[in-house]
């Protein structure tokens, strides 16, 4: 499945705060959206004006999109299955994102970006209920144990990781067990749970106009 690849700084700059895609270094002085506030561009100050409520729903959409390194066609895709099913489509469709496998990995602190951890189960590290599984976009299950495969194991990554897993606070629906290295997914997702607010509603006018 396709994805952005051009640069995560300016999706930040753009949104016009930070939304944590690079790791580490959003958390130092390098971080663009600390440099500078403007949006991207050689007049990103001066092209500062006032919003329309359809921009402000499509910025909230985009920004969504940007968050979890998701492209055009398939938001789309997950805002159609959100919508058929019964209840609040928003909240169903925040779940949707955060229930992928990459974005999982990421809030389990086995990487230090979605992004990272996208790369780190496209290459083959990854196991879900002990088989490989290479698919960032797989929705994890209740019960569902993501841990690592043997030629990952080896490493090193999976050892600078193990010697310094304690760090990230865990959301309500994952557990990890630090010994193991293994994450469960014990209920599904809430959008309490999520790490940015996002602004469910906003993305669901946005679709319905
Ligand atoms: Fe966004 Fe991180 Fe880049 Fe800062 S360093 S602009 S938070 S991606």
């Amino acid at each position: 499945m396709a994805r952005y690849t051009g640069p995560k700084c300016r999706l930040c700059r753009r949104a016009g705060e930070k939304l944590f895609l690079k790791g580490e270094r959003c958390l130092t002085p390098k971080c663009a959206v600390e440099k500078r506030t403007g949006p991207p561009g050689d007049h990103g100050m001066a092209r500062r004006r006032r919003v329309s409520e359809h921009g402000l729903r499509m910025r909230e959409k985009n920004r969504a999109k940007a968050i979890y390194g998701v492209l055009e066609r398939q938001f789309r895709k997950y805002f159609e299955v959100a919508s058929r099913k019964p209840g609040q489509t928003g909240q169903y469709l925040l779940q949707i994102l955060e229930r992928r496998l990459d974005s999982t990995l990421f809030r389990l602190g086995f990487a230090e970006s979605r992004a990272q951890a996208r790369q780190v189960v496209r290459h083959g590290q990854i196991t879900v209920n002990g088989k490989k599984l290479n698919i960032p976009s797989y929705q994890v299950e209740v019960g569902d144990v993501i841990g690592w495969t043997d030629h990952a194991k080896k490493s090193k990554y999976y050892k600078a990781l193990t010697e310094d897993i304690h760090r990230k606070p865990m959301p309500k629906w994952l557990t990890m067990d630090a010994q193991a290295v293994t994450g469960k997914v014990e209920s599904l997702p809430q959008p309490s749970d999520m790490d940015l607010k996002i602004e469910d509603r906003m993305i669901v006018e946005y679709y319905a106009r």
